[in-house]
């Protein structure tokens, strides 16, 4: 079985202001990375509302749906835009992921990366932040519980900023167990140790500027890899932001392309290499690309 990459031309409709970090451009980065590995292509479908509404009220989903622009932008907090495109852009990212965990749930792929924008992991139950509109990777867990009946979910998210929307979220969902990685102190200012979750699923692990891969290795060794060796997930999400690349303009972990190697090849031992992965962040085109090649050739080397 092979690794799938889904990615639709609807995602670079969401057209951000000049100078912003989150652009069209970075899609064009993630094929430079994608090329040659040899995965299967698929376009995503259009995301179901239903799945939405699982994760956000359906009065929020009317409010973005309702702000997006006929022309321009519409700003939704301090550096989250709306462009005409930015609606369907996000439900491809939606339709990416369910058909992403629906093609590793059924076995028809080993694992799945989505290659879609905007991201998600910042979208918490009613508010749009962080260049963020739709929590796409807890939509991807709630399809898998929900809609397959899967009892055992992990979310592992190595994106540099704490994914607090994910964890608001998934904060009451006691099947999903949600990891999140990142430094601190940064944007958005949550995920500190102790925001355990309502049934004590979330786990924490904030990093210092500056700490590098090996500090890196030392907690996912330490402290990841155990909590799911415990957990026993039967299917493992990640949201793959990049943005801890030394290169990355946005902040300082100073991680190389190696380690999201290291770190997706070890992920892959879990939940019998049932993994499937959505971009996050990541700015640097050029990091982008090579920390991108290193993640997916990782998960295909798992399908293979
Ligand atoms: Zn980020």
């Amino acid at each position: 079985m092979t690794c799938i990459v889904y990615s639709h031309p609807d995602c670079a409709g969401h057209v951000t202001p000049p100078g912003h970090p989150e652009r069209v451009e970075r899609l064009a980065a993630v094929e430079r990375g994608l090329a040659g590995l040899g995965v299967e292509r698929r376009d995503c479908p259009l995301g179901d509302e239903a799945d939405v509404l699982r994760c956000h009220p359906a009065g929020y989903l009317a409010r973005v749906k309702g702000a997006v622009p006929k022309e321009g932008w519409a700003q939704l907090d301090g550096d989250t835009y709306l462009a005409p495109g930015s609606f369907d852009a996000a439900m491809r990212a939606v339709g990416g992921i369910c058909a992403a965990v629906d093609a590793v749930v059924s076995g028809v792929a080993q694992t799945a990366f989505v290659a879609g924008r905007p991201p998600g992991h910042h979208a918490e139950r009613e508010t749009a932040m962080g260049f963020c509109l739709f929590g796409t990777v807890a939509i991807g867990a709630k399809r898998a519980l929900e809609h397959h009946g899967l009892t055992r979910v992990a979310i592992v998210d190595f994106d540099v900023h704490h994914g607090n929307g994910t964890q608001d979220l998934l904060w009451d969902e006691g099947r999903c167990l949600f990891v999140s990685s990142h430094q601190m102190p940064l944007y958005p200012g949550t995920g500190r140790p102790e925001e355990r979750g309502a049934h004590g699923q979330i786990l924490n692990l904030p990093l210092r500027s500056g700490s590098g891969g090996r500090a890196m290795r030392e907690v996912y060794e330490g402290v990841v890899f155990p909590a799911l060796a415990d957990w026993k997930p039967e299917l493992l999400l990640i949201s793959a932001g990049f943005d801890a690349h030394a290169d990355d303009p946005l902040a300082g972990l100073e991680w190389q392309a190696e380690d999201y190697r290291w770190l997706t090849d070890r992920l892959c031992d879990f939940a019998g290499g049932r993994v499937v992965s959505t971009l996050e962040g990541g700015y640097d085109l050029d990091a982008l690309a090579a920390s991108v090649a290193a993640h997916v050739g990782a998960m295909q080397e798992t399908g293979g």
